[in-house]
Formats: C-alpha cells, sequence, structure tokens
C-alpha cells in the first residue's frame, strides 16, 4: 500500500510519526509513505541553505529532533551563532545550530556542485533514515514571502520580507496582508512527487499550516491537478481545534487570505473533489468541532497529536474515512 502525506514541518513530522506506527513502519515492507515536504520556508542565509521544513521532518523521524523545541537537533550547542553574532553578521535573528549548521554545509555545497534538493535530500536522508521518502514539492525556488506595512520617509507603503524573517524575526505579529510563492510559476514538481500521486493508494493532508506549509505545496503548478486527477482517495486532518492553531500563528496566515480560522473554514478552504478547484473526498475535525463541507465526508475524531501512539489513531482514523483501512495492518 502506497500512502502520499503532504506535510509541513513540526505538524507534519508529528503526523508522519504516527503514520509511521499505523502501519507498522519500521518492521514492515508492506507499505510505503512518500511525504510530499513544504520548500516554502527555505532560505539562504550566511551562505547556506537552510530547508527547515525538510529538516524537522528528517530528524523527527530519525531521532535527531530537539523534542522540547520541535525543530533542530537534539544535544545541540549554539557556538557557531554565537561568533556570527560578535562579527554582527546579518541576520541575527535566525538560531543556528552547530549540529545543524552540518547539514546545511553538506546541502549548500552540494546544491553548489549542481545536485538537485531532491538528491541531496535523499544523500542526507541516508545517514537519519527517516522511514519515509522524503520528497521536497520542488527542487526549484518556491519562496514564501510576507507582504508587510513598511513606514518608509515618503509615508506608509508595503514591503514583502521572507517568510522567515516575518515569523522567526517577528513572530507573525506584524500584520500579514498576501502570501506570494515567489518563484512558484515557473516551478515544476521534483521527480517522483507526481508518480507518488499516480501510484499512492490514499493521499493524506498533515494537520499542517493549510497556507504556508500545505498552500505552498499546492503552489507548484501541476501538484492540485495531479491530486484531483488521481485514483487515490484525498482525506485532510484539521490543524485547527476549537478555532485555533495548536501551535504557531496559523491565524494570521488564514487571516490574511480570508479564510476563517476554524474547522469548517479550512475543510472549505481545500474545498471537495468533487467541486469546480477543491480536493478533499474526507475531512476529519477533533471531537469537539464540528464542520459541514459540501461534497466531503467529515467525522469528528480526537485530533490531538499529545504522542506517537494517539497519532497513530489519528492516521488510521483517516485511513478508515478512506476507505482503505482495512488493507493495513493494525499492528
Ligand atoms: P511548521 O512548518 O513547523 O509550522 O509545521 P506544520 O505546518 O507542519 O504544522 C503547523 C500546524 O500544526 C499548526 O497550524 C498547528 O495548528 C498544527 N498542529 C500542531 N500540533 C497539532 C496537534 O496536536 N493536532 C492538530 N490537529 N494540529 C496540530
Ligand atoms: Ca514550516
Amino acid at each position: 500500500m502506497k500512502v502520499v502525506a503532504l506535510v509541513g514541518g513540526v505538524g507534519g513530522a508529528r503526523f508522519l510519526l504516527g503514520l509511521k506506527a499505523a502501519l507498522g513502519i519500521p518492521g514492515s515492507d508492506a507499505h510505503q509513505i512518500t511525504a510530499l515536504v513544504n520548500v516554502g520556508d527555505d532560505i539562504w542565509l550566511h551562505g547556506l541553505r537552510i530547508c527547515p521544513d525538510l529538516d524537522t521532518c528528517m530528524y523527527t523521524l530519525g531521532g535527531g529532533i530537539d523534542t522540547e523545541r520541535g525543530w533542530g537537533r537534539a544535544k545541540e550547542s549554539w557556538t557557531i551563532g554565537e561568533e556570527l553574532a560578535a562579527y554582527g553578521a546579518d541576520p541575527s535573528w535566525f538560531g543556528l545550530g552547530d549540529r545543524d549548521v552540518a547539514t546545511h554545509l553538506i546541502r549548500s555545497r552540494m546544491l553548489r556542485a549542481g545536485y538537485p534538493l531532491s538528491a541531496v535530500t535523499e544523500a542526507l536522508c541516508a545517514r537519519w533514515q527517516p522511514g519515509v521518502r522524503l520528497l521536497p514539492a520542488s527542487d526549484d525556488r518556491v519562496e514564501t514571502h510576507v507582504v508587510v506595512d513598511d513606514d518608509t520617509p515618503d509615508g506608509p507603503a508595503q514591503r514583502a520580507i521572507h517568510f522567515q524573517e516575518w515569523w522567526v524575526r517577528h513572530r507573525g505579529k506584524l500584520k500579514a496582508h498576501r502570501f506570494a510563492s515567489v518563484g512558484a510559476e515557473e516551478a515544476t514538481a521534483a521527480p517522483g512527487v507526481l508518480e507518488a500521486i499516480a501510484e499512492a493508494d490514499v493521499v493524506l493532508l498533515a494537520p499542517s499550516n493549510p497556507v504556508v506549509s500545505v498552500g505552498t505545496i499546492l503552489a507548484v503548478p501541476g501538484i492540485k491537478a495531479a491530486l484531483r486527477a488521481g485514483p487515490a482517495p484525498v482525506i485532510g486532518l484539521s490543524p485547527i481545534v476549537g478555532g485555533r492553531p495548536l501551535r504557531g500563528m496559523a491565524d494570521a496566515c488564514l487571516d490574511a487570505i480570508g479564510v476563517e480560522t476554524s474547522a469548517e473554514g479550512v475543510g472549505r478552504h481545500y474545498g471537495a473533489r468533487s467541486s469546480a478547484d477543491g480536493l478533499l473526498d474526507g475531512w476529519l475535525v477533533h471531537e469537539t468541532d464540528q464542520a459541514v463541507v459540501e461534497g466531503v465526508a467529515v467525522r469528528a475524531v480526537p485530533l490531538l497529536m499529545t504522542d506517537t501512539e494517539t497519532t497513530a489513531r489519528m492516521a488510521r482514523q483517516a485511513l478508515e474515512l478512506a476507505g482503505v483501512a482495512g488493507a493495513f495492518s493494525d499492528d
């Protein structure tokens, strides 16, 4: 059985841990997970290519994540960042751990030598053995930028900043007027992405940020059309519980695109595959929420990823809603 999951960083990585457990990976070769990972957060800093969502997935699944922070390496030290700060090197707002830098050095070196990001990711995963095939949504630059207010000497204006600057430096507090996926129009899906969708038995939208994680994956030309036309049922899990995101600032992102921060709002935003441009066959909302999404089978189940076993139950519910659970061993 082949499962494709669209994922961002922390929410996506935790979901993949549960999905692996639900499918008995590692241990069983019967099932295969391909994760299509958001690259919208990727950024060049200090000459290093940093891919936050790919790395969060890789470290989480490979056992190298700092579980308290949810990102970056366990047992991290920060000497390189301190030395950069002592030079006054810009930017200073991005936490760059020493262990993490090794990953970025290898990635940057390979990219400069001409390898595509998908090949680089595969090479890095040889060490981490995530048990899931991690595919960047695209090998091309598809970078999320955020349009914010800017006070200039000539009066109020707007400017676009990189998503990381908005998210990490400003903690999402600057009002976001608009998100732009820079490069998306000319981008193509990374090798293997469209093939994985075409061969999938089921597609899951992780409870990741619907705008800047899943939304940016869907902005890569061809991916959404492949999902809509593909043979596999598409089931989404709501990242919004009780009208709020669980971690992060998805509400600020949803505000910017005019979508209500609710399980129903996000479900309707993804839309029914039977409608003109929707995606979903099924939509899971948290047990205390309800949602009506025309043309979509909605089910309310526990959606809190408190531990791997609970998350595995969420994944099983998604497979059940897709009508493929019988094909998956339970454990
Ligand atoms: P990021 O790239 O690190 O921001 O991570 P993702 O985009 O993959 O996931 C962020 C989203 O995960 C946020 O919108 C959260 O609301 C959602 N999230 C985090 N923890 C949980 C959880 O336990 N349950 C559900 N349903 N959503 C969660
Ligand atoms: Ca992210």
